[in-house]
């Protein structure tokens, strides 16, 4: 054990299985560990670093905002915050924001309008329908919007108000549609969960579903937004508006930040009803808005789109080398590789052996979510190392 894992395990809550590596470093898409080893970053800080490590405009961001104004409150206008805002608005089907700090923040800001929705408009409907393996964040309410027992269950009772319901059936959905229901909140494409693809149709049928109930449609955009599939944002793949989205991860380009934003007609806050200290702080924003207009400017999901055709085609080469790969599963640069044992942990160290850092996202599952602006090359040199660990495993 090296120096600081033994502080570590001393002094932080014991909360988080970590890899045997302390980063000491980061440039575009390599890491640094404490003895000047080099390892190739296909995890992205868990799908934040969208443009790889300490990018130039990200850190010229952070470098002249934190210069000029860090923060103040909301109590005042700050134009980073009000620049982030039109853009956000100006390029999504959606008409207003509110920044938090983080992907949970984000998700709970956004059940808050729905119920808020639900008091002014729904006769005080406040039930929120999730999907099983679904992941929205770790605050108490979070947990119980995320569709997976081993979040819920340490925490119980957690609070009332949600109904975890099987992703990709839109009946299951219908059946627990009832007065008492003002939203259903989704992922485009389940992240955590292991990298789940719904149908080209799901989406639509519950879009379709919601409308005809009067209900809300959040989309949980935490991992797929911010051009990690291919556009923009997801819901642009799947032929439908929601009326309320949430992002995180991507946003800041390995800063802080989350958000939601809204339909007009679902924005019914008041001054009061919802807040943060931090959240929209001009550093956040004035990093936030850097990172999406470089992205917007630079066509960066035209590039996730190629890049994870690309990956996916070397995905596919390996599933058919190996025959205890079960499937290839994701879009743009969210996918996952599915395993017939358990073994993506011993991957996962394997690869970190040889250099290439990859998440281990399910016992039985790896998932790629490099940064975003990657090549061809870099693709080539990760499945080079992963091939080699895979062949290893063949022959235990
Ligand atoms: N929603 C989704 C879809 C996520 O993937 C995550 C994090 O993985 C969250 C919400 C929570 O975000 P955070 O960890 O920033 O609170």
């Amino acid at each position: 054990m090296t120096y600081w894992h033994g502080i570590e395990k001393q002094f932080y809550m014991n909360t988080f299985k970590r890899m045997p590596l302390t980063i000491v470093q980061g440039q575009g898409n390599r890491v640094w560990d404490e003895q000047g080893n080099e390892y190739l970053d296909f995890t992205a800080g868990w799908a934040v670093n969208c443009l790889g490590h300490c990018h130039p405009v990200v850190v010229s961001a952070i470098t002249e905002q934190a210069k000029t104004l860090m923060h103040t409150s909301n109590q005042f206008y700050t134009i980073p915050q009000l620049k982030l805002a039109e853009l956000l608005v100006q390029n999504s089907c959606l008409d207003r924001v509110f920044f938090s700090n983080s992907g949970a923040e984000a998700t709970e800001g956004a059940v808050k309008l729905a119920r808020r929705y639900g008091k002014l408009h729904l006769n005080g409907a406040f039930n929120v329908i999730t999907a099983l393996n679904s992941f929205h964040g770790r605050t108490l309410a979070m947990t119980a919007a995320t569709g997976q027992r081993k979040f819920q269950e340490p925490y119980t009772p957690t609070p009332d108000g949600f109904i975890n319901v099987e992703y990709n059936n839109l009946d299951a959905i219908k059946k627990a549609t009832n007065d008492n229901t003002c939203a259903v909140m989704l992922e485009p494409i389940q992240g955590e969960g292991g990298v789940n693809v719904p149908d080209d149709s799901y989406l639509k049928q519950v879009r379709n579903w919601c409308d005809d109930k009067s209900i809300v449609l959040i989309l949980d955009e935490v991992q797929t937004g911010i051009g990690r599939i291919g556009s923009l944002f997801g819901y642009q793949q799947f032929g439908i508006e929601p009326d309320i989205i949430t992002l995180g991860k991507g946003l800041g380009g390995g800063f802080p930040i989350g958000a939601f934003l809204a339909k007009e007609n679902v924005s019914v806050f008041a001054p009061g009803d919802h807040g943060s200290t931090f959240g929209g702080n001009p550093l956040a924003c004035a990093t936030a808005f850097a990172t999406v207009n470089f992205i917007i400017e630079y066509d960066i999901p035209n590039n996730v789109k190629e890049i994870g055709e690309y990956l996916t085609a070397h995905l596919d080469k390996l599933k058919n080398k190996f025959n205890f790969i079960v499937e290839i599963r994701g879009r743009g640069l969210l996918q996952a590789i599915q395993f017939d044992g358990d073994w993506s942990d011993h991957i996962a160290r394997s690869c970190l052996e040889r250099g290439l850092l990859i998440n281990a996202v399910k016992p039985n599952a790896i998932r790629f979510i490099p940064p975003l602006n990657i090549t061809r090359g870099d693709v080539d040199e990760a499945m080079k190392i992963f091939e080699g660990v895979l062949s290893h495993i063949g022959n235990e």
